[in-house]
């Protein structure tokens, strides 16, 4: 069971949660994953970048209000005087240790992508203490653990480690393993883990979801929970969509592919485990326990929908790359994207069009400036190319399903109802998995698309 940051969001959400445990280990083995109180680890980022600029009373403010948030937390959380104590005194130890950290980078000036994830792992070993005295105060023996002592083991990629999952499997089964056949519930801690040097690495953000799979693969879970503030995967977001309904059961493909696109901030890789050992992960509302919530299994239900969801990716930008003489030159795609892998720029889309005359493709936006820089040097002069162009206030929208896959006409009827909104699509591509159509709208457009075709499937 993983619990989100909202469900962790303060004291008595933490409380909350600890209540479900309580419920389900009196006949399950169950493992916790704690992922950090809402908003903690952008904090974190924040309180890294303000440092690495010498912004000495900025990090003092931040510090102390980080250290407040999770001393009131724990006031809220747990009423029994001594928990209560020794909880605080080892938050304090580490509020100590966080200080240290994010002093040194204040001193050099420089903040690197290990010492980045050292201190944003801070976020997730705090909630996890919490939790740890809610949770002994229920009579739940437990014990809790960080990433690397549950035996989670990475690459060294640090802010976005892969896991070595053989050497994983292997060290989390001895480890966690031991503890449940003591009875004990083991509370791991969501994003973080290590390197083979024992150096704390993270999974990329939202990864407390990939905790939660790699450890079901290790242990051969029966099922991975997903505790979160929705009662599901809905057919849209919700804050887009006001009546999205909720899915009672979606395919692997379908939610990697909505995980892709943003759907609950899912991590995009933590179904990898999941799908490979077949275990079903299920999403569950900690503020409505008793929902049945979202199935993700191999086997969904036999459904009628074509589409299942249409989803929103804000913070992109697209870029456009022409040239006449690009036509019928092979390489120039290869380019382009050889160009941004060498900087690490994700291309997230990519379309040409029939006439070769022109490439687009779709990246973070916040890569943009990165991105052109690159591709000017690398493109521009050559003959190949006349013209690099951008738009950062783009919005690309994608419709998923998998039983679009051999349905003639479904993307007629998605563009036919956005352009009935007098909306003009910039840019189209569909996955040849056929399991999702996306397209690129105005920013502005970007809500009024996703409700149309919404409306359109009577979703
Ligand atoms: P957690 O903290 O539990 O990991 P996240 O914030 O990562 O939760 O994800 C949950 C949020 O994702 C929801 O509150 C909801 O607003 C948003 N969301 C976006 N798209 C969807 C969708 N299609 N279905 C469900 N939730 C969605
Ligand atoms: N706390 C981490 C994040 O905000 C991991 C997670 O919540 O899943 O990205
Ligand atoms: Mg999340």
């Amino acid at each position: 069971m993983k619990f989100g940051g909202t469900s962790l969001g303060d004291g008595q959400r933490i409380n909350n949660a600890a209540r479900i445990v309580k419920e389900y280990v009196e006949n399950n083995e169950v493992i916790v994953v704690c992922s950090a109180m809402a908003g903690v680890t952008d904090t974190l980022f924040a309180l890294v970048d303000r440092a690495s600029r010498g912004r000495v009373r900025d990090v003092e403010i931040t510090l102390n209000n980080l250290s407040e948030k999770h001393f009131k937390a724990i006031d809220d959380a747990i009423k029994n005087e001594e928990i209560k104590k020794d909880v605080k005194s080892i938050v304090k130890e580490l509020i100590e240790d966080l200080r240290r950290a994010v002093l040194s980078i204040l001193y050099l000036r420089e903040a690197t992508p290990r010492s980045r994830d050292y201190v944003v792992s801070f976020g997730e070993r705090l909630s996890t203490r919490i939790m740890w005295g809610a949770l002994t105060e229920l009579n739940v023996n437990c014990k809790y653990l960080d990433g690397g002592d549950a035996g989670i083991i990475t690459d060294s990629n640090f802010g976005e480690a892969n896991p070595l999952m053989e050497i994983t499997r292997l060290e989390v089964r001895r480890r966690i393993g031991s503890l449940l056949d003591r009875g004990i519930t083991p509370l791991v801690t969501g994003y973080i883990a290590v390197n083979e040097e024992g150096v704390i690495t993270t999974l990329g953000r939202g990864g407390s979801d990939y905790t939660a799979t790699i450890l079901g693969y290790c242990l051969d879970a029966d099922e991975v929970w997903l505790w979160s503030d929705v009662d599901g995967l809905m057919t849209a977001d919700p804050r887009i969509v006001k009546n999205a309904r909720v899915l009672s059961t979606v395919s692997f493909n379908e939610a990697i592919e909505m995980a892709i696109f943003g759907a609950k901030g899912l991590h995009p890789r933590a179904l990898e485990p999941a799908m490979k050992s077949n275990i079903n992960v299920r999403i569950k509302n900690t503020f409505n326990p008793p929902h049945p919530g979202t199935l993700i299994t191999s086997k969904p239900e036999k459904s009628d929908m074509i589409v299942k969801a249409v989803l929103l990716v804000k913070d992109v930008a697209m870029i456009s790359v022409r040239g006449a003489s690009m036509v019928g030159r092979p390489g120039t795609v290869a380019k382009i994207l050889e160009t941004l892998a060498k900087e690490n720029i994700n291309v997230m889309m990519i379309s040409q069009s029939v006439s070769e005359s022109s490439v687009s493709i779709v990246i973070k936006r916040e890569a943009l400036p990165r991105a052109l820089n690159r591709l000017e040097t690398a493109l521009l002069g050559t003959s190949l190319v006349e013209d690099i162009e951008s738009e950062d206030d783009v919005n690309v929208v994608a419709v998923i399903g998998e039983r679009m896959k051999g349905t003639p006409g479904v993307a007629s009827r998605v563009f036919g109802a956005v352009a009935k909104k007098g909306i003009n699509i910039r840019m189209i591509a569909q996955g040849s998995s056929e399991l999702n159509i996306s397209f690129v709208v105005k920013e502005e457009d970007g809500y009024e698309a996703v409700r149309a075709i919404h409306e359109e499937y009577g979703l």
